[in-house]
């Protein structure tokens, strides 16, 4: 009744593209908040068929669940808890983002702890302003890692781009390598250096370096939000796709749904789609976004509610099982995620990523 259909091979085809873009750089895939909704461990083990050389999540837990699952390949994971379970992360050797001296205690700990020699990725914040080592206590931290020996082993330094614009982007870069320089003044050595993800890998082919975050991108979604994915080569990997549930004949003048966003102009159709702001669908796109039966595109003229939401069809010969493709790859033909997250005031991120409720999930393609 509700399906979040997954094309496996759409991803591999888009890791594919990323990869040819990233100047013989590694490709890291970013599955973190269960791979953009599509499902972590489904997507990780056909990126990892398919030759990803890293997984990124945000969280340890993520990472520990992939291991659970089986999955081999290294993976980082940077945004850490007071709680969060640094032993089990050394035992099932997931690499640790680090930020500051008070991560560093605690990796250090569990190091003691585990026998195990923590895989570090050191992160500078070049100027987002978010997770990572200020500028000012860079040197600082460089040097209790080097206090620590061979209990920590730098695999990596980081940061984040924050796309505010090409100035911003080229000083943040400078920055970067800045703080590289000092890491390797103080004798700290390291074989990889990552700054882009997927838009900024697009943006500035002069910094890949040694790796590249691949993200949104994967999922065949446009980086920059301007529904331009086909354009990059890009296949959108997620269609999320109801059937109608209800037809129904009404009069001129019937209110529909909450708040009578939406009154019949003539006697028409009214169909019911079992799809509400439960599963993702913003509110917000009330009235705004469109979805697609048979080819043809219906606006979302009532409120969107809950459960469901209700298309005024007029006299199209729409019946109850129809399929109602709420958003998919717009080469198709269907609206795509940036359309509805144009209709919502948002990005096609926050669309994929908060598609759940009682949606299914359901892949497709060999993923390989
Ligand atoms: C989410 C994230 C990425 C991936 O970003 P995309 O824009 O989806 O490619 C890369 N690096 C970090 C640190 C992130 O948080």
């Amino acid at each position: 009744m509700r399906t979040l259909r997954i094309n496996l091979d759409a991803i591999v085809h888009n890791l594919d593209v990323m990869r040819a873009r990233a100047s013989g750089a590694k490709v890291m895939g970013v599955v973190k908040a269960n791979a953009y909704g599509h499902g972590a461990v489904e997507v990780s083990r056909t990126l990892e068929r398919a030759g990803v050389d890293y997984l990124g999540v945000a969280d340890v837990q993520e990472a520990l669940e992939l291991r659970a699952a089986g999955i081999h390949t290294p993976i980082l994971a940077w945004l850490h808890d007071p709680a969060d379970n640094f032993q089990a992360a050394l035992s099932q050797k997931v690499d640790l983002g680090i930020a500051n001296l008070e991560q560093l205690e605690r990796i250090a700990l569990a190091a003691a702890i585990t026998g195990e020699t923590a895989r570090l990725h050191l992160k500078i914040d070049t100027g987002l302003g978010r997770n990572g080592s200020t500028v000012a206590k860079w040197a600082e931290l460089l040097d209790a890692v080097l206090a620590l020996g061979e209990a920590v082993r730098v695999i990596g330094i980081f940061s984040h781009l924050s796309t505010t614009s090409r100035d911003e982007d080229l000083t943040q870069i400078e920055k970067f390598d800045s703080a590289v320089a000092e890491a390797k003044r103080r004798g700290i050595s390291f074989d990889l250096r990552h700054l882009t993800a997927s838009d900024g890998s697009l943006t500035f082919p002069e910094a890949h370096y040694e790796m590249v975050r691949i993200g949104v991108a994967l999922y065949g979604l446009d980086p920059f939000s301007t529904n331009r994915s086909a354009e990059f080569g890009l296949i959108p990997a997620m269609t999320a796709i109801s059937q109608v549930s209800q037809v129904k004949t009404v009069p001129a003048g019937h209110g529909v749904s909450y708040n009578f966003l939406h009154r019949t102009s003539n006697e028409t159709n009214l169909a019911l789609i079992p799809v509400g702001y439960a599963e993702g669908l913003p509110r917000a796109a009330s009235g705004k976004a469109e979805v697609s039966i048979g080819g043809k595109r219906y606006r979302i003229q009532s409120q969107i509610a809950m459960d469901q939401f209700v298309l005024d069809v007029g006299n199209d010969p729409i019946r109850v099982g129809d399929e109602v493709v709420i958003f998919g790859d717009a080469s198709l033909g269907v609206p795509s995620a940036d359309d509805l997250a144009t209709a919502a005031g948002t990005i096609n991120y926050e669309i994929v990523t908060r598609m759940g409720g009682r949606f299914q999930r359901e892949y497709v393609g060999e993923g390989l």
